[in-house]
């Protein structure tokens, strides 16, 4: 069992990221810009609602427009891809983000990919995917950056590490573990039919949890001393590793709510003010 022990404080490192973005916000104000973010929600899902909410929030906390943009649960693929398009041309629109899940009906990868990809500021389109896995510019999905970001403030290395990933949904498991093999880390990514689980856990290093699944990860699966990033947000603000059984064999470990939840928005966030930079330029 490792003797020193790092929580790995979301809050800490998405307010040094806000810090960043205030001389930025004014800079950007002095030229007549505000950097504005566009949320679409589509229908009227409570926990979709309250994602909304929270963004729209913080981007105004921070000075930041939030321009919100509200759809009935029976918009169709068409009428969505309207809106983006209408926002696409908005030259005083800088960032979209459309809340998944939209309903079912819905062709949620086609209304993704319409967003213009210097308005992707939560990297959902499949082109910043691909430039995602080949370490070109684009704005990365922000949740595996902000995993990426609580490593690097926390000086934890990643190269030569064996780093596994519980996850393979587009969003998440599979940008991150991109970013992990960019990082030179050896990448193991674990999904639903992934057999014998705890086993692949063991050999950790850095463990990404993304399941969706409260409390899944248990802590008799981890290597000792183990990196543990928990990116799983369930009902009851339960995160997907069973933190208690977690805690005494990590060397590190983020916590659930104030792990990677914060440093998500700020993520958001400093791609919104890029996007607006790179407009104004
Ligand atoms: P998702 O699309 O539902 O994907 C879940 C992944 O977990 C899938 O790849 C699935 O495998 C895998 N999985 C399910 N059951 C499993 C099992 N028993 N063993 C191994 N793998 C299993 O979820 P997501 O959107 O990636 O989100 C994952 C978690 O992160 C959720 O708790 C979500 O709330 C949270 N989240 C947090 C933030 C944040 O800002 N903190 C942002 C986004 C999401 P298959 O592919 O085989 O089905």
């Amino acid at each position: 069992m490792s003797s020193s022990k790092t929580i790995l404080d979301g809050r800490v490192v998405s307010q040094h990221i806000r810090e960043s973005l205030v001389p930025r916000i004014e800079a950007l104000r002095k030229r007549g810009c505000v950097p504005c973010l566009s949320t679409i929600l589509v229908g009227n899902d409570p926990a979709s609602e309250t994602y909304v909410r929270m963004k729209g929030n913080a981007c105004r906390r921070l000075g930041m427009e939030s321009q919100r943009i509200d759809l009935p649960n029976d918009t169709n693929t068409a009428g969505l891809l309207d809106v983006i398009d209408r926002l696409n041309a908005d030259p005083n629109v800088h960032g979209i983000l459309l809340q998944h899940p939209v309903p079912a009906h819905i062709d949620e990868r086609l209304a993704f990919d319409t967003i213009a990809l210097e308005k992707d500021v939560d990297g959902v389109t499949s082109l910043g995917f691909g430039r995602t896995a080949f370490d070109l510019p684009c704005y990365r999905s922000c949740t595996p950056e902000a995993i990426l970001s609580i490593i690097d403030y926390y000086e934890l290395p990643i190269e030569g590490k064996h780093a596994v990933v519980i996850g393979r949904s587009p969003i998440l498991g599979k940008p991150v573990a991109m970013l992990l093999l960019n990082r030179n880390a050896t990448v193991t990514i674990c999904h639903s039919r992934t057999q014998n689980l705890p086993d692949f856990v063991k050999q950790a290093d850095i463990l990404v949890a993304a399941v969706g699944k409260p409390n899944f990860v248990k802590g008799a699966w981890l290597k000792p001393g183990a990196v543990v990033l928990d990116a799983g947000y369930n009902e009851g603000n339960v995160g997907d590793c069973d933190y208690a059984s977690c805690l005494p064999v990590a060397s590190a470990i983020t916590p659930v709510p104030g792990g990677v939840g914060p440093v998500t928005i700020a993520t958001l966030l400093k791609h919104t003010v890029e996007a607006a930079e790179k407009a104004a330029q």
